[in-house]
C-alpha cells in the first residue's frame, strides 16, 4: 500500500543517533542554558540510549521569542499555498526516513516494531499530508469567514505515540499559520529531536518549530508562559487539571486530551472470533499504553465463558520480547516507573478479590515485560475497574441487557472510546449513541484516521483533534 514499505526492519543497523542531544531553537541546536542533561534509557535493555537537554525558564523564553519573531517575519505572512507545500515536504520526509523513525522510535520506547512501522510512522506523515492539504483551504473549512492564526503554540505530548502525537499537534497548527514550541516527554524525545533535523533538511523558516526537552518543570514553563496564545496537551488527567487551573483567568486557549478506560461490549450475537482478536488488539496493542485502550471488557452472559477461553488462548500465542523483533506483539514496558506501577495494579487487582489470569509465555530477564493479563471476578467498584492502568492488563465483567452493559460501560469518570461487538446494525447505533464517549467503534478497534476527529467527554479531555475539527482550536475567526 501507499504507506507501507518492504523493508522490514529487525535490527539498528545503519540508523544513526546522537549520545547526547541539544534543544532546537530558531532552527540551531543549542546547549540549555543550565548546561544540565537528562539520561533517556531503551526500557527493553535498560541501556542508556542517549541524553536529551534539561529546558529551564530562560530556555524557554527563548524558544517562544524564536517561535514568535518566525511568527511575524515569516509564517503568518507566508502565502497559504507556500505554508501547505512545506507540510508536504515534511510529510515526504517522513516517508523517505520510515525506516529510521521506526527503528528509533522502537529503542526509545519499547513498542513493538510492526507497529511503529505500520501504525505510528505512517499514520505521522499522513497526518502532515492531510493538514497540508488544507493550508490553502481554509476559506472552504470556514465559509465566509477569515481565519486567522492565534500566534505562537505551545504543545507538550506524551511517550506513548510519540513521533504520532507530535504531528497530531505539529501539524495543524502549521498549517493554520501557527508557529510550535512542543516538549516531546521525557522517555521518549529521540523522534521529536530527530523530526527537528527533518524540519532543517525540510527548509522550514528558522523558529517555526522549536523543541525543547525536559520533564514536568520544562512542560509547566511552557503553560505559564506569558507570549504563548495557545496550549495542546495530550497526558494524564491527573496533569491536564493542573494545566486547567494554571491557565484560568487567562486568555490562552487550550486543548486537553487526557486519560481513559475504554468499554468494549460484546452482545452474544457478534462474531465471537473476530470480536475476541478486536479485543486483543484493543488492549494489548503497544502494551495498552494507549489513551483509548479497551482495558475494561463487558461480555453478554450467555457467551460470557466461550468468550473468556477464547481470549486466554489467543493470549498464548502473543510474543512478548524484543521490540525490534518483526515477530514480537508485545514490547517492553516504556518506563521503569511505567513498569512498577503495572505491578502495583496487578497486586490491588488481587487484594481485592479479583481472578488473575497470565499467559505463560517466556518474557526477557533484562528490560521492562509484563504478561498480558486479564481479570475476572471484579465489580464496578473495583480500582482495577475504575482507574487507568496504561498497561497490558484487562478486565472482564457480564452484563444480562443492553441497558445493564451500557450503564456499567458509562461507569468511570472517563469517557474517551469504546467498542461494541454485535451482528445487528441498529444495535451497534442504539448502544453506540448512549455510550458516552468521543469515539465508538463498531465491530473493530483502535482505528485511526485524519480524516476522523477525536477526544473525550468527562475527565478525558477538552476539544477534538485529527479531521476538520482539528483545525478550529488553532485559527480565531473574523
Ligand atoms: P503525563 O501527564 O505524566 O505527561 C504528559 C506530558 O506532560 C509529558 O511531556 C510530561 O513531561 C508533561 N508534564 C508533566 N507534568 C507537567 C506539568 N505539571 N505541567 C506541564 N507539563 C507536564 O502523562 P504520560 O504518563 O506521559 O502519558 C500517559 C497519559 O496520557 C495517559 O493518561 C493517557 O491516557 C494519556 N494520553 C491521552 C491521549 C488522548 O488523545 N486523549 C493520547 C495519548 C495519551
Amino acid at each position: 500500500g501507499f504507506w507501507e514499505y518492504d523493508d522490514a526492519p529487525q535490527n539498528a543497523d545503519h540508523v544513526e543517533y546522537e549520545d547526547q542531544y541539544d534543544l532546537f531553537i530558531g532552527g540551531e541546536f543549542i546547549a540549555p542554558e543550565k548546561g544540565r542533561y537528562f539520561d533517556s534509557l531503551n526500557p527493553a535493555t535498560e541501556k542508556k540510549l542517549t541524553s536529551f537537554a534539561e529546558a529551564t525558564q530562560q530556555d524557554i523564553d527563548k524558544a517562544v521569542k524564536a517561535a514568535r519573531k518566525a511568527f511575524d517575519k515569516s509564517w503568518s505572512t507566508l502565502e497559504a499555498k507556500e505554508r501547505g507545500k512545506y507540510i508536504f515536504r515534511i510529510a515526504r520526509l517522513i516517508q523517505e526516513r520510515a525506516r529510521e523513525f521506526s527503528v528509533l522510535e522502537s529503542m526509545d520506547g519499547g513498542k513493538p516494531i510492526r507497529e511503529s512501522r505500520d501504525v505510528d510512522v505512517p499514520l505521522a506523515a499522513a497526518h502532515f499530508f492531510y493538514y497540508a492539504g488544507w493550508a490553502d483551504k481554509l476559506d472552504y473549512a470556514f465559509p465566509g469567514k477569515k481565519a486567522e492564526p492565534l500566534g505562537v503554540a505551545g504543545q507538550i505530548i506524551p511517550w506513548n505515540f510519540p513521533l504520532l502525537m507530535l504531528a497530531w499537534k505539529v501539524a495543524p497548527a502549521l498549517a493554520t499559520g501557527n508557529t510550535v514550541v512542543l516538549k516531546p516527554a521525557e522517555t521518549t524525545s529521540l523522534t521529536a529531536l530527530k523530526f527537528a533535523e527533518l524540519c532543517k533538511d525540510a527548509g522550514l523558516p528558522d523558529g517555526v518549530v522549536n523543541i525543547v526537552t525536559g520533564a514536568g518543570q520544562t512542560g509547566s514553563a511552557i503553560v505559564n508562559h506569558d507570549d504563548i496564545d495557545k496550549i495542546a496537551f495530550t497526558g494524564s488527567t491527573e496533569v491536564g487539571k493542573i494545566i486547567k487551573k494554571s491557565l484560568a483567568g487567562t486568555d490562552k486557549r487550550y486543548t486537553l486530551e487526557l486519560g481513559g478506560k475504554g468499554p468494549n461490549i460484546i452482545f452474544e450475537d457478534a462474531p465471537l472470533d473476530q470480536a475476541v482478536e478486536g479485543v486483543i488488539n484493543a488492549i494489548f496493542f503497544n502494551q495498552g499504553h494507549v489513551c483509548c485502550a479497551g482495558s475494561r471488557l463487558f461480555v453478554q452472559e450467555g457467551v460470557a465463558d466461550t468468550v473468556i477461553q477464547k481470549l486466554r488462548d489467543r493470549m498464548e500465542t502473543l510474543i512478548v520480547g524484543d521490540p525490534l523483533d518483526k515477530n514480537t506483539d508485545i514490547g517492553a514496558i516504556n518506563s521503569e516507573q511505567q513498569y512498577n506501577k503495572i505491578n502495583e495494579y496487578l497486586e490491588v487487582g488481587v487484594n481485592e478479590g479479583a481472578n488473575m489470569y497470565q499467559s505463560s509465555c517466556q518474557i526477557p530477564e533484562t528490560g521492562y515485560f509484563c504478561r498480558p493479563t486479564i481479570f475476572t471476578n471484579v465489580g464496578q467498584s473495583n480500582r482495577i475497574v475504575q482507574e487507568e492502568i496504561f498497561g497490558p492488563v484487562l478486565t472482564v465483567q457480564t452484563f444480562r441487557t443492553a441497558e445493564e452493559g451500557i450503564e456499567k460501560a458509562n461507569n468511570t469518570p472517563y469517557g474517551l472510546a469504546g467498542g461494541v461487538w454485535t451482528d445487528k446494525g441498529s444495535k451497534i447505533f442504539k448502544t453506540g449513541s448512549k455510550i458516552r464517549n468521543g469515539v465508538v467503534w463498531s465491530n473493530t478497534y483502535n482505528k485511526f484516521d485524519p480524516t476522523s476527529p477525536f477526544g473525550g467527554y468527562k475527565e478525558s479531555g477538552e476539544g477534538r483533534e485529527g479531521g476538520l475539527h482539528g483545525l478550529y482550536p488553532y485559527v480565531k475567526l473574523q
